[in-house]
């Protein structure tokens, strides 16, 4: 008999989980609180990890496709547009054989859904997944159903994950804002990010019309946590050009903000019968661009593993031991990178823009081998 699983949550990791137990024959059902899961959002960018995870999950065209606009040139500059570092994606393209690609959230989502071939998502609120002696039992509004298995994929604020691990998120001293900017703002194909003083800003192209962007602001600058985008966008007047243009070419009702928070690191991504995939096992600070990667890398590798090993709680241990450093590293290199792009104190920020410029050249392939690679799979 065919195994069913129940997926909580409709997110990247959700359908990334769907297309997993599309590729091994397994039943599933996702859960969403949200009336329209799909909708909504910025948009991310997908390193070469996240479109291998993406062709291993059987949605490989994605990055040659017209709504994925692939990043051919960019890198890190200060805030008065002097250069620090030039990404290798040349070097990126040859070693992992694509470029980047920036997309919309919404368009994403869609792409994983229609290679699902549409599947019903439940509306209901999942509050319980418990293990039972042959399953699971998920509960929630839409009451009391088993299955053989669950994938915990509700997101950073989980309720599912509450029995395993009872962990809250964590704090960071900066808020996020993030927008679409209409029309040619900037050079089609690139990406850049500008680093200030406790400020910073990245843009990349999503089509030559489109092109997302970030900011993030320390709370200091900002006079608290809770500031409107009209104070911070204030900080950015003396930007170089695509800056201001980005954020000129973008309503300010459209503008999102984003408490940026991460997980502490440690949290089981298994039990039993229950997996844990994307930000509800390991969310991460959005700073390097890798938290929707990891959650699509989560699902290749159970994947992975349950083709080889079936699907049992030994399966489970497996993945969750294979993804256990893996995530654990990224948590780390996430939250220590941005406090460092994030610091306030002219005289270290400008140290650190020296130091960054003559050691990224050297150290930068090999950070990226760390960043891209390491996946838990052959
Ligand atoms: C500012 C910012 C920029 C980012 N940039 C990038 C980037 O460039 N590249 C990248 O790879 N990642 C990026 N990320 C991270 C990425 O967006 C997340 O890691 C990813 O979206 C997480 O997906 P998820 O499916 O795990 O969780 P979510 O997207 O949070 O999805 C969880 C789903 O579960 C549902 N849900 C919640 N609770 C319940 C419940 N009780 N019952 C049922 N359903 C429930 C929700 O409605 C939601 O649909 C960024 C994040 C931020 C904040």
């Amino acid at each position: 008999m065919t195994a069913r699983v129940a997926i909580i949550g409709a997110g990247i990791a959700g359908f990334a989980a769907g297309l997993a137990c599309r590729q091994l024959d397994i039943e599933f059902q996702l859960f969403d609180a949200a009336a329209d899961p799909l909708a909504g959002g910025a948009a991310i960018t997908l390193w070469p990890n996240a479109l291998r995870a993406l062709s291993e999950l059987g949605i490989g065209d994605l990055g040659s496709g017209v709504a994925a606009n692939a990043i051919t040139q960019g890198g890190i500059a200060t805030d008065w547009g002097a250069v620090l570092y030039q990404l290798p994606l040349d070097w990126m393209r040859k070693q992992y054989g694509c470029f980047p690609v920036c997309v919309r959230r919404d368009v994403l989502l869609l792409a994983m859904y229609e290679a699902l071939s549409r599947p019903k998502i439940a509306h209901a609120r999942v509050q319980t997944v418990l293990e039972q002696t042959d399953g699971v039992m998920v509960e929630g509004s839409h009451g009391r159903f088993a299955y053989d298995a669950a994938v915990i994929a509700d997101g950073i604020h989980s309720q599912a994950r509450h029995h395993i691990h009872p962990v809250q998120p964590r704090p960071t001293r900066y808020t996020a804002w993030r927008g679409m900017a209409q029309g040619p703002v900037v050079d089609p194909a690139t990406m850049w990010e500008y680093w200030g003083e406790g400020v910073r800003f990245g843009y990349a192209s999503i089509s030559p019309h489109a092109t997302y962007w970030f900011a993030t602001v320390n709370h200091r600058l900002l006079g608290g946590q809770d500031a409107s985008w009209d104070v911070a966008r204030r900080l950015f007047a003396g930007f170089p050009a695509p800056v201001r243009a980005c954020i000129a070419a973008t309503p300010d009702a459209d503008v999102l903000r984003h408490r940026v928070q991460d997980l502490p690191p440690g949290c089981p991504m298994a039990q039993g019968r229950m997996v844990l995939m994307g930000d509800a096992a390991h969310a991460i600070t959005p700073n390097l661009g890798f938290g929707g990667a990891l959650a699509m890398e989560d699902a290749a590798t159970w994947l992975y593993v349950v083709r080889n090993v079936g699907i049992s709680p030994a399966a489970f241990r497996i993945y969750a031991a294979q993804r256990r450093r893996r995530v654990r590293e990224m948590a780390y290199a996430t939250r220590q990178f941005g406090d460092v792009m994030q610091w306030q104190n002219k005289g270290i920020a400008h140290m650190r823009n020296t130091v960054f410029r003559i050691a990224a050249p050297i150290a930068g392939r090999l950070l990226w081998r760390r960043l891209l690679g390491s996946t838990g799979r052959p």
